[in-house]
């Protein structure tokens, strides 16, 4: 077995420094390239993407894969060579599903996909849009086809992006949110002016807010040796190895909120790749194990600590002290209170805590009506307008704000909505955890004290990089599998308070 293991082991390797490389050239793009780098840049990437992905396809891997499952069979679930040869296979089953030219056309349908959607957006014309989407859907029916299905043809989409989960569990927990959330928002929408915002629409100068959002990642425990923050107009995180895992931010002259949370959102998704173990590095099963556990992280840090009483008690003397311009007529409570602000919008992305899911759950609806030809394409404007209406209390002034609003279905991204009120609905599951285990957490916020938090998420997350899945690590770690309880729970609570309920 060990020489085979070994063999494994060694491709995986190559195979590793192939994708991060592409990764670093990816950043690169982002952050530094100048415009003229494109043409050549596309070709580097597509070079090295086609390279990784060969190398992890081929034959010989597989025969390992299938040799090596069966040798490891009595090793217990949690054994390391275990899981890595289950997550191993789980990969290659997916990424040999797919024929490469059902990839290739789907890649091609993406690159005019998303031309025709900014086009079509900026013109305001759903007709400029619908023809492209109508074909996306098709392929991804073909797609779920080849990736096979038990119950819903959305599990084999959502599957790509969240391992094991299934739609059924996804629309039961929506359900259940959906009939807290309306109530709540509709009942802080009668009050809300009891929160004033203005603070955070401020003008805010660039310089002072990049070294803000610097203070509050070094403070939740960012390591700027292992790490650092550039600039770049869509903010993301990436890993190179668990010693180098970079940032990025996005500064907003009139808002506030958008560099400093965002630097706290990709903090969490960092502090998590930090914390993969040495052993797993380029073996396949180091980082985080899927998009709604990183989301986990993520929001977590940045709503759970970031947006809470006690972490301003700690943080407002540093804001003030960086625009005093800004606090002279603010306090901790009010800044609390500030960046807690409820406000129904068209789009997830400028959305609050209470009413974020909600644009997740109509999405998450549309897609699965497409999916199944329950809706079609030419009535989806209309039925879009109806859904945020009733959820949200608002209708979209017209179909660039409405169903036309966001980038994902262009690129053929269906399925991955969800995981962003996965993850949050599982931060908050985890939260509570925390609490019960690491005592009175608001305390040791309010001191500026985040070390326990992160021991506690290092022992229970980090350390397991991708050996389990969402409800297999939720199971592990609170004795059940995702819940809403929590969330919901939360959410009350937090917000009945502000607003006064
Ligand atoms: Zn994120």
């Amino acid at each position: 077995m060990n020489e085979k293991l070994n063999e494994l082991k060694y491709l995986m390797g190559e195979v590793d420094d192939l994708s991060k490389a592409a990764s670093i050239l990816s950043w690169d793009q982002q952050a530094n390239m100048p415009p003229g780098g494109a043409a050549a840049r596309a070709s580097q990437l597509g070079t090295l993407s086609r390279l990784a992905h060969e190398k992890f396809t081929d034959e010989r891997v597989g025969r390992l894969l299938y040799e090596l499952s069966k040798e490891t069979r009595d090793l217990a679930y949690e054994d390391d060579t275990a899981s890595l040869i289950r997550v191993l296979k789980r990969d290659y089953e997916k990424a040999t599903r797919l024929p490469s030219t059902f990839v290739a056309e789907l890649a091609e349908a993406s690159g005019l996909g998303t031309t025709s959607w900014a086009q079509a957006r900026a013109a305001n014309n759903w007709d400029g849009f619908s023809d492209h989407l109508k074909r996306m859907i098709e392929l991804k029916q073909r797609e779920a086809e080849y990736l096979g299905y038990h119950d819903k043809m959305y599990d084999a989409l959502l599957d790509t992006y969240e391992p094991d989960m299934k739609t059924r569990q996804v629309s039961e927990m929506f359900d259940t949110v959906r009939r807290e959330l309306v109530p709540l928002v509709r009942a802080i929408s009668e009050h809300a002016d009891r929160v004033d915002d203005s603070v955070v629409h401020r003008p805010y100068e660039h310089a002072r807010q990049w070294d803000l959002a610097q203070e509050a990642l070094r403070a939740i425990g960012y390591d700027f040796e292992r790490g650092r923050m550039d600039q770049v107009p869509h903010p993301f995180c990436t890993t190179f190895s668990n010693r180098d895992v970079r940032v990025t931010n996005r500064v907003l002259p009139n808002f506030f909120n958008s560099a400093f949370f965002g630097a706290l959102h990709e903090g969490g998704h960092a502090l998590y790749e930090l914390g993969s173990p040495d052993r797993f590095e380029r073996t396949g099963l180091a980082g985080g194990t899927s998009l709604s556990v990183h989301e986990s992280q993520s929001r977590m840090w940045e709503n759970l600590v970031g947006r809470s009483r006690a972490f301003w008690e700690f943080f407002f003397p540093k804001f003030a002290a960086k625009f005093p311009e800004h606090a002279a007529d603010m306090d901790a409570e009010k800044m609390y209170r500030a960046v807690s602000k409820v406000q129904p919008s068209y789009i997830r992305v400028e959305a609050d805590e209470v009413t974020y899911s909600l644009h997740v759950m109509l999405r998450f609806e549309a897609e699965n009506m497409l999916v199944e030809n329950k809706l079609s394409v030419n009535d989806l404007p209309a039925w879009w307008d109806e859904a945020m209406s009733s959820y949200l209390g608002v209708t979209p002034p017209d179909v660039a704000h409405g169903a036309l609003q966001d980038v994902h279905w262009s690129l053929g991204y269906y399925g991955y909505f969800p995981t962003y009120s996965l993850g949050t609905f599982f931060s908050a599951q985890l939260f509570d955890k925390a609490r019960e285990q690491l005592g009175d957490l608001d305390e040791q916020f309010a001191r500026g004290e985040f070390a326990p938090l992160r021991a506690w998420l290092t022992e229970n997350i980090y350390q397991h990089a991708r050996k389990y899945t969402l409800n297999e690590i939720a199971t592990r770690v609170t004795g059940e599998p995702l819940q809403t309880r929590s969330y919901i729970a939360y959410l009350k609570k937090k917000y009945s308070e502000i607003y006064g309920l």
